[in-house]
């Protein structure tokens, strides 16, 4: 189990804990104001803050600052990845979704209308508080997964997010124009998310070699052998998000849990 179950989880997966999506949490420590704000400057505030990293990248102080970097994401808005049955066990927890705008695709492609960002309540405050540039929508939980099962089929990456640790508010999914996927795995600043508690592996005797999978990875932790016309995971590469399975018709891929993996397990 990672770091955020062990504090936050009550001897669970901290994502499973109710107590982490709770009307309570939500309504303290300025929460409420602390999300709108959030969302609302996010086109504003990233752009300048992704400059200064790429110049901080540059110097000798990355390396220091790093674990400070880390620190602050950690209690203000960190992530982490879901596979798409723990997904539904997600929104079975919560009363109502909203979906709004993709915040991070308003920023690296200028798309103002990708809708794959998911609010983990419709509290009526929080939805007052929220710009109407983000057009947001109000999802029953029923709703809501039958998108998200759509989206795991084109490969979309899903993962919960904090808003002030531990509250549980947003529910993404994402490619490779997520900032999260460019600021801690292509970039390397630092590190804004955990690994899936999974690991993805293979079974030899179904698997075809058809590369389905490898198309669907977007850490590029499938590897095929030309000599044994298979693909393998490499544990140390797999972020444990499980979207390869819907991409292999012969379902030959699996996850089990990181923490039984002897590579993988403490790799977050
Ligand atoms: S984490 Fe993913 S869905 Fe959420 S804002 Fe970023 S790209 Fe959009
Ligand atoms: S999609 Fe399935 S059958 Fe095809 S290479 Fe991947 S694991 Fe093998
Ligand atoms: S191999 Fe791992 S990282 Fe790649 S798609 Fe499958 S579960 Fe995700």
């Amino acid at each position: 189990m990672c770091e955020f179950c062990v504090k936050h989880g009550e001897g669970q997966k901290w994502y499973l804990a109710m107590e982490n999506y709770s009307r309570e949490l939500l309504h303290q420590d300025g929460r409420i104001e602390f999300i709108g704000h959030f969302l609302n400057t996010f086109q504003a505030r990233i752009p300048p803050s992704l400059k200064w990293l790429e110049t901080l990248a540059r110097t000798p102080f990355h390396r220091l600052a790093r674990p400070f970097l880390t620190q602050a994401q950690k209690r203000n808005h960190f992530g982490q990845i879901v596979p798409l049955e723990e997904v539904e066990q997600i929104l079975a927890r919560v009363k109502g979704v909203i979906r709004l705008a993709c915040v991070c695709r308003q920023v690296t492609i200028g798309q103002q209308e990708a809708r794959y960002c998911y609010g983990l309540t419709a509290d009526p405050r929080l939805v007052a508080e929220i710009d109407d540039s983000l057009s947001l929508e109000i999802l029953t939980p029923g709703e809501a997964i039958a998108s998200i099962r759509e989206l795991d089929q084109e490969g979309l990456v899903h993962s919960i997010w904090t808003f002030k640790t531990p509250y549980i508010g947003g529910l993404c999914n994402c490619d490779q124009d997520c900032l999260a996927y460019r600021i801690c795995h292509a970039r390397n600043h630092f590190q804004v998310m955990f690994r899936g508690e999974y690991v993805a592996s293979v079974d030899l005797d179904a698997c075809n070699g058809c590369r389905n999978c490898m198309r669907q990875c977007q850490y590029g932790a499938i590897r095929y052998s030309a000599t044994n016309k298979k693909v393998v995971v490499d544990p140390r590469q797999c972020f444990g998000c499980g979207v390869c399975r819907a991409a292999c018709h012969r379902q030959a891929i699996t996850l089990h849990a990181r923490a039984e993996d002897p590579v993988a397990a403490g790799i977050w």
